[in-house]
């Protein structure tokens, strides 16, 4: 963590009704209404987006989605897009979360059309890259990871890139309980960071990175000392308003500390 806004976000996944996330809302806020040293973010079903906007608005917590389409509007069934987000209040957008690329067959090509629309629209992109068990048992994973990074960014200005959040995901530490090694984490965000620094130079500084698999709120505070992991990207561990806000909590100490404030 350096001179960058430390990020926490909650990604809900395919849980939640609307009634459950309104219910979350208010209990969520209670916890965390005052905390304003990290970007809180919940990024929720498609559905729960509206009555979160009533809930969270004026709040800390800001709101995002987890997919989009990358077209405008039109004969795309099925699909939500970038307007259609920001008509209920979304701030941020997940990309390329490693579900959508396993199990939903979305391609390199196809994220970059999407973190191209949504830095149009005014979105902020949560690109998520990663590999899986496979690809780093061969040895392979910086690699694969800054190819996904690459290609993401294919057309993208420097401009563009300082608004964008990255989010390291290795595929075998989400909802595993297998956590990166703190280490393991700060050598792959340094990687990106790298690999950013090649294509665009100096903006790589500014982007925040985080890690994501698996963190709760024991381990948050381990993984946001190292000098390149900026935030954490939050999938079972964002479920319960209560444990949430204690990760968020831990997350802010660790800031706190390490502003020497
Ligand atoms: C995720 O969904 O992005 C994630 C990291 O999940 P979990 O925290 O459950 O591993």
């Amino acid at each position: 963590m350096a001179n960058r806004r430390t990020v926490i976000a909650g990604n809900w996944k395919m849980f939640k009704t609307v009634n459950e996330a309104e219910d979350y809302a208010v209990r969520f806020l209670e916890e965390v209404k005052d905390v304003t040293e990290l970007d809180i973010i919940l990024c929720a079903p498609f559905t729960a987006l509206y009555p979160l906007k009533n809930e969270l608005e004026e709040s800390v917590v800001h709101l995002g989605a987890q997919n989009m389409s990358w077209a405008d509007q039109g004969a795309y069934t099925g699909e939500i897009s970038a307007q259609m987000l920001l008509d209920v209040a979304c701030t941020y957008v997940i990309l390329g979360h490693s579900e959508r690329r396993e199990l939903f067959g979305e391609t390199d090509e196809e994220i970059n059309k999407k973190v191209q629309k949504a830095l149009a629209a005014g979105l902020t992109p949560i690109l998520c890259v990663g590999e899986n068990l496979n690809v780093r048992e061969e040895g392979k994973a910086v690699e694969r990871v800054r190819a996904q990074v690459t290609h993401a960014l294919s057309g993208l200005s420097t401009e563009d890139l300082s608004r964008m959040v990255i989010a390291y995901e290795p595929i075998w530490a989400i909802g595993t309980g297998k956590t990166a090694s703190s280490q393991d984490a700060q050598d792959m965000c340094a990687a990106i960071r790298a690999n950013l620094t090649e294509l665009m130079g100096p903006t790589a500084e500014k982007v925040s990175i985080l890690y994501g698999g698996s963190v709760k709120a024991e381990n948050i505070a381990e993984l946001l000392t190292e000098p390149d992991v900026d935030g954490a990207l939050v999938g079972g561990a964002s479920l319960d308003p209560l444990s949430f806000a204690k990760l968020i909590h831990n997350a802010g100490s660790v800031v706190t500390r390490m502003e020497g404030r």
